[in-house]
C-alpha cells in the first residue's frame, strides 16, 4: 500500500515485550466454544489472524474451579491438563504473525459454580448474581492469598501455552477485581477495603504478581471500565475511574479500557452509534505512557484513523466488527473498503453465548462453523458444473445464496418482485434505531453489482409456470414470510374471533399505516418488532397498550443484551404494559385477556388491534414448484430449493445463514445441515 490515509492503522506498535504488527487489535469475546469445544474455538480465532488482526484475543477464561462460568462455556486454566486447548488457539493465531492474548479472569459472586459446587467468593458476604438459593461468602486473609496464588498459576500456565499478553481483567462489574474496587460490594474495614488505595490492592498486587511470571515472555493487559453508567452509585470516569488509571498508570503494559457493564460496553446498534465510548474513555491516554485500546463498534476506517490522529487510542479494538469480518484488516489493506461486511450492532453473536452454544452472527453465516464445518469466510468451494441457477427473492436469504454461489463461479439470476431487493429490511431498517440493520443489503447489494456472472431482474414476480419455462437447472426459492393477523402463535394454536375492530399487520404499520388509538399491540413473539412499533406509533401520537405473554418485554432481548433498555423505554414512554397474558378474543373495541398463569380473564377496550404473534412462510411458490415435480427432468430442471424465512421464518442471521449453507450444498454431497464434525466424542468413547 503506497501512501494509504490508512497507513497508520498498519504501524507496529510496542505492548511490553512484544509488539504488535499493526494497530487491529481482537479485544477478548466470547464465543459459546470455549473448552467445549477448543477447536473450533481456536480455528474461529485462528482465521482472525489470517484475517490481518495483529492481536487476537481469547474469551473469559476461568482461572480457577471457583470461578466456574457454566452453564456458559468459556475457556478454563483449571489445571495443567487445559494448555493444551490454550496452546492450540496460540498456535493458529502466531501461525498468521499475529499476537495471542489470554484474558484471566475470576468472576467473584457472578460466576455460577453450578458444576463445581463450591461457594462463591466476594469481598464482603453477600447475594449472588444469580437467582440460586445461594450466598457468596466474604473473603477471609487466605482466600486472597490464595486467589493471588490461583493467578500466579494461571499465569504460568499461560506462558506455557505460549500466549503473548495475559489479561488482568476488571472490565465488566462481573469480575472480582471490579467487587473489590466497587465501594457499594466492597465493605472491608482491613487493607482491602475503605479508600480507593485500599480497594485497588488487590489489583496492584495481581498485576504486579503477572508481571513477574510473564517477565519478558508475555505482555500484561489491564483491562478496566472506566465508566460504569450508574452515576454515583457507581465507578465514574470523572472521579474514580480516572483516579484509578493515575494510581496504576503504567504498571500495565497495556490499558484496554471501556465502560460497563456487558450492555453498555457491547451497546446494540439501536441504543448507540460507532465510537460511542470515547467521551468516557478518551482521558486515559493522557495519563498513561503505555498504549491504550479501546472499542466503539469501529468499522470505518476513517473512525479509527481519527481514533489514533486525535489521541484517543493506540489500537483499535474490536469483537463485533471482527466477528462480522475477520478479514476487515486486510480489506483495508488492500483497499477494498467496499468489501467490508459491517457489523450491523444487532447483537445476534452474544446469544450464543448467553445461550450456551457456538457463536453466530447475522453478517457472517460462516462465524462459528469454521472446524466444524471447514467453512471460510473469504473462500469457498468452486462451482461443481456448469449449471445457471434461477433465485426468486431478493432479500437476506436470496442475497446471500446469490453472493456464495456468484463466488463459487455460478451463472445466477435473481428474481425479485417488488423494485428493489432488500425484502423484510426495507421495511425493518426503519424501525427506530434499526437504521444499520441495512448493512447486511448493502454490502450483499455491492458485491452483487462488482459480479459479471449475477442478473438481477427487479419488479419480477414469478410464478411456477415461468420458472417451469426458464430452463434454469437449479432454482432457489426465498419469498419470505409475512406476518400473521389472526392472532395465532406460542399461546394461540388457533385463529382467534376478531370482529368489528381494525385489525393492522406490522407490514403495515411499518409501511405508514396508522391506526386509530388506542391500538392494542399484542407481543407474542418477545424479539424486537412488537417493541419497536409501540415506540413508534407512541411517538407518532398514538395511546398504546402493550399486552405481552411474557414477563419481560421482549424477554429473548436477554440474549442481545436489549431487554432492559427496551423495557425502560416502554416505561418511560408511560405506556400501559399488561404482562403475562394473551390475547384470546377482539371484538366490538372490547379485547379479552387471558392470564397465562392462572387462566383468569379480564377486558381491555381499544380501537385497533396489532398481533405480533408469528409469521406464515411464503411457500405458495415452492408449492406450485413440488407439485410439478415429475416435468423436472424435462424441463431441465435438476433441484428446487426453498431457503430462508419462506421455508422457515426465523432471525435475519437464520435466513443468512440458510442462504449461504444452500449455495455451499449445491453439489455437494455431504448433508450440510447435519453432517459436520463434533469435537472429541469419539476418543473419549474410545478409552470406555
Ligand atoms: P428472507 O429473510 O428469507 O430473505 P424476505 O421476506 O426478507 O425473506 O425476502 C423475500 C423476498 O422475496 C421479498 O423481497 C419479496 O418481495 C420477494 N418475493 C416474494 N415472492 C416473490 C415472487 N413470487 N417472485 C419474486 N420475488 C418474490
Ligand atoms: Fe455484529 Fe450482529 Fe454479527 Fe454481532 S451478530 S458481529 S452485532 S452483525
Amino acid at each position: 500500500m503506497v501512501n494509504s490515509p490508512y497507513d497508520i492503522l498498519f504501524e507496529p506498535v510496542k505492548i511490553g515485550p512484544k509488539v504488535t504488527k499493526n494497530r487491529f487489535y481482537q479485544v477478548p469475546h466470547c464465543n459459546g466454544m470455549g473448552h467445549r469445544w477448543p477447536k473450533s474455538m481456536a480455528e474461529m480465532r485462528g482465521i482472525k489472524a489470517e484475517g490481518g488482526w495483529g492481536v487476537v484475543c481469547t474469551e473469559e477464561c476461568e482461572i480457577h474451579p471457583s470461578s466456574d462460568l457454566s452453564s456458559s462455556t468459556l475457556m478454563r486454566l483449571w489445571d495443567d491438563s487445559d494448555i493444551p486447548t490454550h496452546a492450540l488457539m496460540v498456535e493458529k493465531v502466531q501461525e498468521h504473525g499475529a499476537l495471542a492474548g489470554l484474558q484471566m479472569a475470576h468472576n467473584g459472586f457472578c460466576a455460577s459454580n453450578r458444576f463445581s459446587r463450591i461457594p462463591q467468593l466476594a469481598p464482603t458476604a453477600r447475594a449472588t448474581r444469580y437467582d440460586d438459593p445461594m450466598q457468596a461468602r466474604g473473603m477471609d486473609k487466605q482466600d486472597i492469598k490464595n486467589l493471588r496464588q490461583w493467578y500466579k498459576n494461571a499465569a504460568k500456565r499461560a506462558i506455557t501455552a505460549g500466549y503473548d499478553i495475559l489479561y488482568v481483567y476488571a472490565g465488566h462489574n462481573l469480575t472480582i477485581l471490579m467487587h473489590f474496587l466497587a465501594s457499594r460490594y466492597n465493605q472491608r474495614t482491613d487493607e482491602y477495603g475503605g479508600s480507593l488505595k485500599n480497594r485497588a490492592r488487590l489489583i496492584r498486587e495481581i498485576l504486579e504478581d503477572t508481571k513477574e511470571i510473564a517477565g519478558d515472555k508475555a505482555a500484561v493487559a489491564f483491562r478496566f471500565a472506566v465508566d460504569e453508567l450508574m452515576g454515583v452509585d457507581g465507578i465514574r470516569c470523572e472521579e474514580e475511574g480516572r483516579e484509578i488509571v493515575e494510581l496504576l498508570a503504567d504498571l500495565p503494559d497495556l490499558w484496554d479500557v471501556n465502560i460497563s457493564n456487558w450492555d453498555n460496553d457491547s451497546l446494540t446498534s439501536r441504543f448507540g452509534q460507532e465510537g460511542h465510548q470515547e467521551p468516557y474513555i478518551d482521558f486515559v491516554k493522557k495519563i498513561t505512557k503505555k498504549p491504550v485500546v479501546g472499542v466503539g463498534r469501529f468499522t470505518s476506517p476513517d473512525a479509527m484513523v481519527s481514533q489514533i490522529r486525535r489521541g484517543v487510542l493506540d489500537l483499535i479494538g474490536a469483537a463485533r466488527p471482527s466477528i462480522a469480518d475477520p478479514f476487515l484488516p486486510r480489506k483495508i489493506e488492500l483497499g477494498k473498503l467496499d468489501e467490508i461486511r459491517e457489523c450491523i450492532g444487532c447483537n445476534i453473536c452474544t446469544s450464543g453465548d448467553l445461550l450456551g452454544v457456538p457463536i453466530r452472527c447475522t453478517q457472517n453465516p460462516t462465524m462459528g462453523e469454521e472446524w466444524r464445518k471447514g467453512w471460510h469466510p473469504e473462500k469457498v468451494a468452486p462451482a461443481g458444473s456448469t449449471d445457471n441457477i434461477l433465485i426468486v427473492g431478493g432479500g437476506p436469504a436470496g442475497l446471500e445464496c446469490a453472493l456464495t454461489l456468484s463466488n463459487r463461479g455460478y451463472d445466477v439470476t435473481i428474481a425479485e418482485k417488488e423494485m428493489t431487493t432488500g425484502g423484510r429490511l426495507n421495511l425493518e431498517a426503519k424501525l427506530p434505531g434499526l437504521a444499520a440493520w441495512r448493512r447486511v443489503i448493502d454490502y450483499r447489494s455491492y458485491m452483487l453489482s462488482q459480479k459479471a456472472n449475477v442478473n438481477i431482474y427487479l419488479d419480477s414476480e414469478l410464478g411456477a409456470d415461468d420458472i417451469m419455462d426458464f430452463g434454469f437447472q437449479h432454482v432457489m426459492i426465498a419469498t419470505g414470510s409475512q406476518w400473521r393477523i389472526d392472532g395465532v402463535g406460542r399461546e394461540n394454536n388457533f385463529p382467534i374471533t376478531i370482529h368489528d375492530v381494525d385489525v393492522y399487520s406490522p407490514e403495515q404499520i411499518m409501511a405508514g399505516s396508522i391506526p386509530k388509538g388506542p391500538v392494542l399491540i399484542f407481543d407474542d413473539d418477545h424479539y424486537y418488532m412488537a417493541n419497536t412499533l409501540a415506540e413508534m406509533l407512541h411517538d407518532k401520537g398514538i395511546e398504546v397498550i402493550y399486552v405481552t405473554s411474557s414477563d419481560k418485554i421482549a424477554s429473548w432481548t436477554e440474549n442481545t443484551l436489549e431487554q432492559s433498555k427496551i423495557q425502560s423505554n416502554i416505561i418511560n414512554r408511560d405506556i400501559r404494559l399488561i404482562r403475562n397474558h394473551f390475547v384470546i378474543k377482539a371484538r366490538n373495541g372490547q379485547f379479552t385477556l387471558k392470564c397465562t398463569y392462572t387462566g383468569r380473564e379480564r377486558i381491555v377496550e381499544a380501537q385497533s388491534f396489532l398481533p405480533v404473534t408469528s409469521r406464515k412462510p411464503n411457500d405458495a411458490l415452492y408449492n406450485d414448484m413440488m407439485s410439478k415435480q415429475d416435468d423436472f427432468a424435462a424441463k431441465g430442471i435438476k433441484s428446487v430449493t426453498c431457503i430462508g424465512d419462506s421455508y422457515s421464518p426465523s432471525t435475519i442471521a437464520a435466513a443468512v445463514y440458510h442462504g449461504h449453507l444452500a449455495a455451499r450444498q449445491l453439489d455437494e454431497k455431504k448433508d450440510l445441515w447435519t453432517d459436520f464434525k463434533r469435537e472429541n466424542t469419539s476418543k473419549i468413547m474410545a478409552k470406555f
